[in-house]
């Protein structure tokens, strides 16, 4: 059943370039996508073509040097920078391709430590039962409570990955932006890290903006868009 339109999170005329000396390097030149909520939005395109760059910009992560970020019609990357910073925790997760994860810590401790982060130790302290609850909870989701005392290099990869998902679930953000999310994993660590991703986005209508450079892994998404030479193309325009 078609989801309905609601353009929960857009992005409008974005630039964004960096500098080289005095020279600057457009990367993305008027990216314009609207995400509607509950969707699994794929954007694929070659290395250098602006994905992680992009990726950033929707997750308030780095500020364009033009255009507007949108969410639920509300401009957001234009508030003061502690607003936009309450506002990214609260509203996004990301993954990342290599982990991230804090090898000194734990599985537990690593989905744990957005929570810790966000509150005082007094306040963590008097949640720390239901915080412990929903990071059990999200490690479950992810297959991995039998995981749950080992460290990161304790883990294989696509068991780092999923503990990478459930650590940036645990606060439940609205949306996951994840970044390459299967671009250290064999073919097949991969395919189950994308039916994790897909089982989120049906059984939840958790939001999901994933970059890839890889076509078979994009068209697993629901809807994917093409990046190239700094503008954003729906696939037939791409082909
Ligand atoms: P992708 O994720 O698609 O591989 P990126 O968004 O990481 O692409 O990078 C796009 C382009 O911008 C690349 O040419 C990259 O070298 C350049 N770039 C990315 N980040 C920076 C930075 N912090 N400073 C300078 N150049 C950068
Ligand atoms: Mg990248």
């Amino acid at each position: 059943m078609p989801k309905p339109a609601s353009d929960y999170l857009v992005a409008q005329a974005l630039d964004k370039s960096y500098h080289k000396g005095q020279h600057p390097v457009p990367v993305l030149r008027g990216v314009d996508v609207r995400i509607n909520k509950g969707e699994f939005l794929s954007i694929v395109g070659q290395s250098g073509s602006g994905k992680s760059t992009l990726l950033h910009l929707l997750g308030l992560l780095d500020l364009p040097d033009l255009g507007r970020v949108m969410l639920q019609g509300s401009r957001i990357d234009d508030l003061p920078s502690a607003t936009r910073d309450e506002l990214r925790n609260r509203v996004f997760g990301f993954v990342f391709q290599f982990y991230h994860l804090l090898p000194e810590l734990t599985l537990l401790e690593n989905v744990l430590a957005p929570l810790m982060i966000r509150c005082s130790a007094m306040e963590y302290w008097r949640r720390r039962r239901e915080f412990h609850d929903s990071a059990s909870e999200m490690i479950e989701q992810v297959g991995l409570s039998h995981r749950v005392r080992h460290r990161p290099s304790e883990l294989s990869g696509g068991e780092m990955q999923r503990a990478a998902i459930a650590r940036a679930l645990v606060g439940r953000p609205e949306v996951l932006l994840a970044d390459e999310p299967t671009g250290n994993l064999d073919a097949h660590t991969g395919g189950e890290i994308m039916a994790l991703l897909t089982k989120l986005n049906a059984d939840q209508q958790l939001t999901i903006v994933m970059v890839t450079h890889d076509d078979s892994i994009a068209g697993q998404a629901e809807r994917i868009v093409r990046l190239r030479e700094g503008r954003l193309q729906s696939l037939d325009e791409a082909a």
